[in-house]
C-alpha cells in the first residue's frame, strides 16, 4: 500500500465516506498507531496500524491477491519506476491500494496486454523459462516474409548469444509494402519479436501483445484495465 492520506484510507476501506471519515478523525475517534489523530494532514501506510473507537481497521483489498490486466499504450514503462521519468503502467491503474508488480515485460514502444499483480510468488511461476506459455503478438513489418524465414520461426533462431525456442510466424494480412504478421513466442527475452523479425531481415514497426496463455486483451480499450476471474487466474497455472 503506498502512502495514503487518512481520510482517503478509511473510505477505501470502507468504514465511511472521504467527508465523513473527516469527521470520524475531527471526533478525535480514528487513532494511527494508537494515538488519537484530530488532524487531517495525517497520511498513513502499510506499517501503519489504524483503529475507529479502538478497532482495528483493516482494507481488505491491500491484504488480497489481486490480479489484473491492462491493455499498455506505447508511451508507458512497463517497470515500476523509470530513471528517465517516463509515465509507467502503475500510473494507468488507480482505485487499487496495494502496489502492483508487472508479470515480465513490454518495452516503451510495445503495447497490448501486461498482467500486473501484487502476487509475488505468481509472477516467479508464470516468468520462470520453465513455464512455457504462449504468447501472442501482432506486429508491423517491413516487407513481406516468405516461406523460408517464416521457416526460421519454427527452426529456432540465434540471436545475439542464445537460440530461440521453436515460434511460429503467420502473415495476417499485406498492407503495400508491409505485412501484418502473428507472432507466438513462449520465452520472453529482451526485446526477443523485435530481435527475431530483425534476424529473418525485417524490422518492426509496430508491435502488441494480444494474448497471454488463455488470456485474451480482446476488446479492452487502450490504457484500461480489469481485474482477472479466479478461473482466468487459475487457468494461467
Ligand atoms: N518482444 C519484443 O521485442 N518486445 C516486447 O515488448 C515484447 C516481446
Amino acid at each position: 500500500m503506498t502512502q495514503m492520506r487518512l481520510q482517503k484510507f478509511l473510505a477505501h476501506a470502507g468504514v465511511a465516506s472521504r467527508r465523513a471519515s473527516e469527521e470520524l478523525i475531527r471526533q478525535g475517534r480514528i487513532a494511527v498507531n494508537g494515538k488519537t489523530v484530530t488532524d487531517m494532514g495525517v497520511t498513513v501506510g502499510e506499517n501503519d496500524t489504524v483503529a475507529l473507537d479502538g478497532r482495528l481497521v483493516t482494507n481488505k483489498e491491500t491484504d488480497d491477491k489481486i490480479y489484473i490486466i491492462l491493455n499498455k499504450p506505447v508511451g508507458y514503462v512497463s517497470t515500476v519506476k523509470d530513471q528517465f521519468g517516463r509515465p509507467a503502467v502503475t500510473d494507468l491503474v488507480k482505485d487499487i491500494q496495494s502496489r502492483l508488480y508487472p508479470v515480465g515485460r513490454l518495452d516503451y514502444d510495445t503495447s497490448g496486454l501486461i498482467i500486473l499483480t501484487n502476487d509475488g510468488e505468481f509472477t516467479y511461476r508464470l516468468t520462470h523459462p520453465k513455464h512455457e506459455i504462449n504468447k501472442v503478438y501482432e506486429a508491423m513489418i517491413s516487407g513481406v516474409p516468405n516461406r523460408a524465414e517464416a521457416e526460421r520461426f519454427e527452426a529456432g533462431l540465434e540471436i545475439e548469444d542464445y537460440v530461440t525456442s521453436p515460434a511460429r510466424l503467420e502473415i495476417l494480412e499485406i498492407k503495400g509494402e508491409n505485412a501484418v504478421i502473428r507472432v507466438t513466442v513462449h520465452e520472453g527475452k529482451n526485446r526477443q519479436v523485435r530481435k527475431m523479425c530483425k534476424a529473418i531481415g525485417h524490422q518492426v514497426l509496430t508491435l502488441k501483445r494480444v494474448s497471454i496463455g488463455p488470456i485474451a486483451l480482446k476488446d479492452l480499450p487502450e490504457g484500461k484495465w480489469r481485474k482477472l476471474t479466479p478461473e482466468e487466474v487459475k487457468s494461467l497455472y
